[in-house]
């Protein structure tokens, strides 16, 4: 069973999020009315990030679809978003050029229990949309017990990750979402002390600004998922 249903899962991943009808987890009609996210530059990146992008804002089909990849192994979505991704990154482009993309790599647990690690995914799709070598350049330390999702300090603080060398290089981060930005500035820290000289964030939703941080966004702190396994609308936030 442990095998079987995430099998039925990717062999039958339901119809869109969006209009309930298209075979896929998201579908190209209900991704075109998604709102697209803040034109560059935006928004001041989180602390360590010289530039960031996002393709959408984090609501509605786009929200909903993200989740399904997550938590039903929907991955129907991925290509899509990947793509849409892409294309963000090339209007308007990174300012100036990229050495290596990478990604905040999921905890151990999550990736067991997923099989796959969306965040890879997603970059491993930019690295060929922008022709620029991908590198597992960020290691996740200090994870928590899978079963607990995540410890408290990443509730407060976001993960830690350890980086290989990236000496003089301009790194882009690739990540499905940012909402507090904890995720990205702890990738951009660890990356800063192994040498990057310029840090870019590429997501493909980020949370829409509010008016000041609110209580429920700091307890969202990133890659935190709720309880595992759970149907989209319980708190998925990164
Ligand atoms: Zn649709």
């Amino acid at each position: 069973m442990d095998v079987l249903i995430p099998l039925l899962a990717v062999l039958f991943p339901g119809r869109c999020v969006g209009c309930g009808v298209a075979p896929a987890a998201l579908c190209p009609d209900c991704l075109a009315r998604a709102r697209p996210g803040p034109a560059a530059p935006g928004p001041s990146p989180p602390p360590g990030v010289d530039w960031w992008v996002a393709a959408f804002a984090y609501e509605g089909a786009v929200r909903e679809g993200l989740a399904r990849v997550k938590y039903r192994n929907a991955r129907s979505a991925l290509p899509l978003l990947a793509d849409a991704l892409v294309e963000r990154l090339r209007q308007p482009p990174p300012p100036g050029p990229v050495d290596v993309v990478t990604w905040p790599p999921t905890s151990a647990g999550r990736r067991r229990q997923r099989g796959f690690d969306q965040a890879e995914h997603l970059a491993r799709a930019v690295g060929r949309g922008l022709d620029v070598p991908v590198r597992r350049s960020l290691v996740r330390r200090a994870g928590g017990p899978a079963q607990t999702g995540r410890t408290a300090r990443e509730r407060r603080h976001g993960p830690v990750f350890g980086a290989r060398s990236v000496a003089g290089q301009r790194v882009l981060v690739v990540d499905d979402v940012a909402t507090t930005g904890a995720t990205l500035a702890a990738a951009a820290a660890s990356l800063r002390s192994a040498g990057a000289t310029w840090v870019g964030a590429a997501t493909v939703a980020r949370t829409p600004l509010r008016a000041g941080p609110s209580r429920g966004a700091a307890s969202g702190a990133d890659r935190s998922r709720g309880a595992q396994g759970t149907a989209p609308g319980s708190r998925y936030s990164r």
